[in-house]
């Protein structure tokens, strides 16, 4: 396992502070006994409590209950006697609330300063399920991270599992759940399969569905991607023609992958989609991970910006590690250009500088299965960097919807609806009216004039009800008036492939 090595390696080496950055406490914790190679390990507790684990004996010296009132006291009880310390680990859990306490920041940089110059053999190692360092403490703490168990990994856990209590599971079942399981841990998979048995006392197909909510939460609360529900299919996007084509051909390549790549296929990167809004980008986003049938993951790189130096590229590392650890899916990236608006421009914030640089490297090397869907509604913002070849596999300017496609949009929208009334809507009439609505516009009208015809005591939806919703409602075009020429004109300056079929204005 690469992160027991990486902890012996670099306790072996001599580092002074490794800070791991996991939510599995426990296992961290083994991992580190089983490195210690006698070792003894001090604990230091958030309430300031003290205990010594005697590895070699494999029994405590000190039970971890002595009280100090602080870690900066205990601390400061086991510094008084540094020579206790020789060739031991001191274990810090919880490390991001110890280190608000400025005296045990204090402390540690102390015990930091004699292990670097070689004074005393120990090593500080930190484990917290979030990197928050003190700048005092930068230059000696090496951050590791947990590795994300591979499918084989957990295809064998959930047999243990069904051997060790007795529960019959087919070999084709055991793969799905083995998909559904990938990025949890062990410990995460274990309670989940425990949760799946605990109603019926079987592993059903049943339970894939327990296992998804779940995973689901267990994704939101690590508060760097959200796993979004796939409602939305491609059939439910009117127009976009070129971009639903290249989205099918593309689902062929991530569907077999192992046939696409032997035959020769790159490996898709992914896709920025950038327009009007309300144009259709989320919703080619979310269609695009249904037609690969993939999850989809919401990366907001708003939400990974910390507060310490280097949080917000670990949190992104974390991101990327836990969406190369569910793959295949799709990753989208949404509102890209707020996240890196400016860059580059003198004032541009540093910490997005160096985030938007570690995206621009995992793009350019990705050969993982993680396929990026961006959507941006303003590309002029966007660095230049992040248009040049290589980084996406392509890059589609989506517009406001042409005569055809607002037929398609309508009727969608309409068909959702009131499928019974569609055939004696005019649509050729809506069609016309509704020139310079987004997609977004076209929905929002037809919503309002189904409620209209209810609340009318009316028993079906006409003609007229749309037209009356039309006639309520200022369209996009309306509202971003001469911004939106402004916009139409920078995409064709930068000749970006139109998403759309249909030629011509709209
Ligand atoms: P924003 O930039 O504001 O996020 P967007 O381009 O991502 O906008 P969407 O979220 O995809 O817009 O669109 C909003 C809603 O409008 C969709 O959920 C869908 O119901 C409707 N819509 C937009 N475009 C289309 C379309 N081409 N076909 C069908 N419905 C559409």
């Amino acid at each position: 396992m690469a992160l027991k090595d990486d902890i012996s390696r670099y306790m072996d080496a001599g580092f002074p502070i490794l800070y791991i950055n996991t939510y599995e406490e426990a296992d961290a914790e083994e991992l580190v006994r089983q490195v210690a190679d006698r070792r003894k390990i001090y604990y230091i507790s958030v309430a300031g409590g003290y205990g010594c684990f005697d590895t070699g004996n494999n029994v405590w010296n000190v039970p971890p209950t002595r009280e100090f009132g602080s870690p900066g006291n205990a601390l400061d009880f086991l510094i008084g006697d540094i020579q206790s310390l020789e060739r031991s680990i001191l274990m810090i859990k919880d490390a991001h609330i110890v280190f608000e306490d400025t005296n045990s920041v204090s402390a540690i940089k102390e015990l930091a300063v004699k292990i670097g110059s070689g004074e005393l053999e120990c090593c500080v190692i930190c484990i917290s399920p979030k990197v928050s360092v003190p700048l005092e403490l930068e230059k000696y703490i090496t951050i590791l991270e947990t590795d994300y168990l591979e499918y084989d990994e957990i295809k064998s856990i959930v047999e243990r599992f069904a051997h060790k209590y007795g529960v019959s599971i087919t070999e084709s079942l055991t793969e799905e759940m083995a998909m559904a399981f990938k990025g949890l841990s062990a410990t995460e998979i274990d309670n989940l399969l425990a949760l799946a048995v605990a109603d019926d006392g079987e592993l059903t197909r049943g339970d894939l569905k327990l296992i998804f909510d779940q995973k689901k939460q267990m994704i939101l609360k690590s508060g760097i991607l959200e796993m979004i529900p796939l409602k939305e299919s491609i059939d439910d996007i009117g127009g976009l023609e070129i971009l639903k084509d290249w989205l099918k051909q593309k689902a062929k390549v991530i569907k077999n992958i192992n046939g696409a790549k032997a035959f020769g296929v790159d490996m898709p990167k992914g896709v920025l989609i950038a327009g009007v809004p309300g144009c259709g980008k989320s919703l080619s986003a979310k269609a695009a991970a249904k037609l690969f049938e993939v999850p989809l993951l919401r990366l907001d790189i708003g939400k990974l910006m910390g507060k310490y130096l280097g949080e917000s590229e670990a949190n992104f590392r974390k991101a990327i590690k836990l969406a190369e650890a569910i793959s295949p899916c799709v990753l989208w990236v949404d509102e890209l250009e707020k996240a890196f608006a400016g860059i580059g421009s003198e004032g541009g914030h540093e910490v997005t500088s160096r985030l938007f640089g570690s995206f621009l490297t995992w793009m350019q090397e990705k050969t993982g299965t993680a396929f990026v869907v961006a959507t941006a509604n303003d590309i002029t913002k966007l660095p230049p960097e992040l248009l040049r070849k290589g980084r996406f596999d392509e890059i589609f300017y989506v517009g406001l919807p042409k005569d055809t496609e607002r037929r398609k949009i309508l009727e969608i929208h309409i068909g959702k609806r009131r499928p019974m009334d569609l055939p004696e809507i005019d649509i050729g009439k809506l069609v016309s009216s509704t020139k310079g609505y987004s997609g977004a516009d076209i929905e929002g009208v037809v919503s309002e004039a189904v409620e209209m015809a209810f609340a009318g005591d009316r028993d079906k939806l006409s003609t007229d009800d749309i037209v009356e919703a039309i006639n309520g409602t200022n369209s996009i075009s309306e509202i971003m008036g001469e911004n939106l020429d402004k916009m139409k004109d920078e995409y064709k300056k930068r000749r970006l492939k139109s998403a759309s079929k249909e030629k011509g204005g709209y």
